[in-house]
């Protein structure tokens, strides 16, 4: 997608802070971070948000699932993570290129809503 922020950081034109890239896979540090770690997990391939998961695009959403205990075992999330992935309005999802937060290295809230 031409005008899509997520798309432009996992070509590279917009820099960001890369914690795991593999050729569909991109995971990069939240610029404005909610917990002592924020990491967003993104598929390279541009899909709006959850609400936009199907049959054909179902095993990157996979992939990035078996990413991110990865991630967080480098990051030291030994004592857990949070994962979380905003779709739409009532979510207040900001970037229309499907993520998955990745938070954790501290204790959080018990309430998620
Ligand atoms: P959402 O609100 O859509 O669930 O999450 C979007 C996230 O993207 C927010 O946590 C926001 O801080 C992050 N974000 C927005 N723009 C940028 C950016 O240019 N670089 C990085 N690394 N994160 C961004
Ligand atoms: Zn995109």
């Amino acid at each position: 997608m031409t005008d899509c922020l997520f798309c432009k950081i996992a070509e590279g034109k917009i820099p960001s802070q890369k914690v795991y890239e593999d050729d569909e896979i991109l995971a990069f540090r939240d610029i404005n971070p909610q917990a002592k770690t924020h990491i967003l997990v993104i598929p390279k391939q541009h899909i709006g948000s959850c609400a936009e998961i199907n049959e054909q695009n179902s095993r990157l959403i996979a992939k990035i699932f078996e990413v991110i205990p990865k991630i967080a075992e480098k990051e030291g999330l030994s004592n857990g993570f949070r994962v979380i992935s905003n779709a739409g309005p009532d979510a207040c999802q900001s970037v229309h290129h499907i993520h998955f937060h990745v938070l954790g290295g501290q204790q959080m809230a018990e309430k998620m809503a």
